[in-house]
């Protein structure tokens, strides 16, 4: 998740190579003399995180292959759009990116053109129909037709060449899918049931990303506390973390996204118990009112969710949460939104990432419900949580202000490095050595809603 606590739209990324690879620039003129030497990628990635792990993945491996990363689209070899399509809003931006590449494809028709993520449901050949210029369509987590490709059409020697390390924090999926069917979601029609990987499967990706300099993991699942549970011995997500504990070097771990009807006791004496695993807990509540958190299929109440959130708080002190909230879900009234609000202000989380409600193809709240309430409204409520949110995380930022806190450092943005603390808050400071993945010290000298300020190695 970013910084910002209140994001109100899904900003697509482009994602670059990891830290530290070679950026090549060349003009579009030198495409074909420089062909045989170099060969080029482009990914543009929308959505969750899992989206941003997974390019992120696919980055890696094509760098493997002998590609290198370009800005300029029209120049690449290889054009993945690695697709969302949890709200419209996303898929809107999805299909106007495919459209802007008719043209590219008619002028470069060498250039392969994938498709992946949420977009590419079952209905393949309908995809086909309406984008003839995609070459492929990956389905998501899936990758294995582009990079046989890639490697056939690669560059001559530079295949198999070494990618260079990368950034100090990874992310790390250890379950795909998800068994929810919350009534207003797509993502269990497009990403299928639950598939976790392998305990052992993990821990070895762990240490390999270890060996190559990350410090720092998230795990990722659209439902990451109930992994496990499919697996032949079926270990939990406490397991795994105790297990990935245990992995030398690694400085932090995290998880994400908790589903707050699987957040057990065990989990939260793991957090508050083995020291490498943040105190930040990202736990969607979605609504405050009980019926449409009955119409939404969440499986708890408000008064379920309120006593997590204490039974969280009494056992890991200085806990940072973060929540998901829709507004303007199908029959929500004034006073039913009114409890969204209460709740946020009562237990004044640390981030809250607010959307309208969004009806879905496929869905169980498009087939049973009416979509009544009108945009403008849906638009006041999100406002008034964004309001809310942004006085909430302010007053909590500003604690901080003047205290010391351990940031893990993770990039350089603009000639200032930034990192996080261990609850998550984003960190800006300034020095002229290189911090990247170290954890430091820094004293906060100004704070907003959204990030912290400070000076390096004060105590
Ligand atoms: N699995 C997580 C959970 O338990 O809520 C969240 C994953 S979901 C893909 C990410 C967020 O997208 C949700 O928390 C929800 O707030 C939002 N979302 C999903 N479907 C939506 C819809 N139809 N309209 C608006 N927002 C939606
Ligand atoms: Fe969607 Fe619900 Fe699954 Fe989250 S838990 S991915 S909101 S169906």
């Amino acid at each position: 998740m970013g910084s910002n606590p209140i994001p109100s739209a899904m900003k697509p990324e482009r994602i670059l190579p990891q830290r530290g690879f070679l950026f090549c620039k060349r003009s579009y003129n030198t495409k074909v003399s420089e062909r045989h030497y170099m060969s080029y990628y482009h990914i543009w990635s929308i959505g969750c995180q899992m989206n941003k792990a997974y390019s992120e993945q696919l980055a890696t491996d094509l760098e493997r292959l002998g590609y290198r990363s370009t800005r300029a689209i029209e120049e690449a070899d290889i054009v993945v759009i690695n697709s969302c399509v949890v709200r419209q809003s996303a898929e809107n931006r999805v299909l106007s990116k495919l459209n802007s590449l008719i043209p590219l494809k008619r002028l470069n028709p060498d250039t392969v053109v994938a498709l992946a993520g949420c977009m590419v449901d079952p209905g393949i050949a309908e995809l086909r129909r309406c984008f003839p210029h995609v070459d492929l369509f990956l389905k998501p987590g899936e990758s294995s037709e582009l990079l046989d490709l890639a490697g056939a059409r690669a560059p001559d020697g530079v295949q198999d060449s070494t990618p260079l390390p990368p950034p100090p924090s990874a992310f790390v999926t250890i379950i795909e899918g998800c068994d929810n069917f919350c009534s207003y979601c797509i993502v269990p029609y497009r990403r299928g049931r639950e598939r976790s990987r392998p305990l052992t499967e993990i821990r070895c990706q762990v240490e390999s990303l270890v060996e190559r300099g990350v410090k720092q993991v998230t795990l990722l699942g659209q439902n990451v506390d109930s992994y496990g549970h499919d697996l032949p011995d079926m270990p939990d997500l406490t397991d795994l973390l105790k297990e990935l504990n245990s992995v030398e070097d690694l400085v932090r771990i995290r998880f994400l996204t908790s589903h707050p009807k699987d957040m057990n006791q065990k989990l939260i004496r793991a957090v508050a118990s083995l020291d490498k695993v943040c105190e930040s807990i990202s736990l969607p509540a979605q609504a405050g009112d009980d019926e449409i958190l009955r119409a939404m299929g969440r499986g708890y109440t408000a008064q379920n969710y309120h006593d997590l959130v204490e039974r969280i708080r009494s056992i890991v002190p200085g806990v940072a949460l973060s929540t998901d909230v829709i507004v303007g879900f199908p029959g929500e009234t004034d006073v039913q939104f009114q409890r969204t609000l209460d709740l946020l202000s009562d237990i004044r989380f640390d981030t809250v990432y607010v959307a309208v409600y969004s009806p879905r193809p496929g869905t169980l709240a498009l087939r049973k419900f009416e979509d009544d309430v009108p945009p403008l409204e849906k638009r006041r409520r999100l406002k008034k949580v964004e309001e809310l949110e942004c006085g909430i995380a302010s007053e909590i930022n500003a604690q901080l202000l003047g205290q010391t806190v351990e940031v893990l450092v993770e990039g350089d943005k603009k000639g200032r490095w930034w990192g996080r603390t261990r609850t998550g808050k984003l960190v800006f400071f300034n020095d002229d050595a290189n911090r990247l993945g170290q954890l430091i010290e820094v004293e906060i000298e100004k704070t907003s809603p959204w990030a912290l300020q400070g000076v390096f190695g004060h105590k």
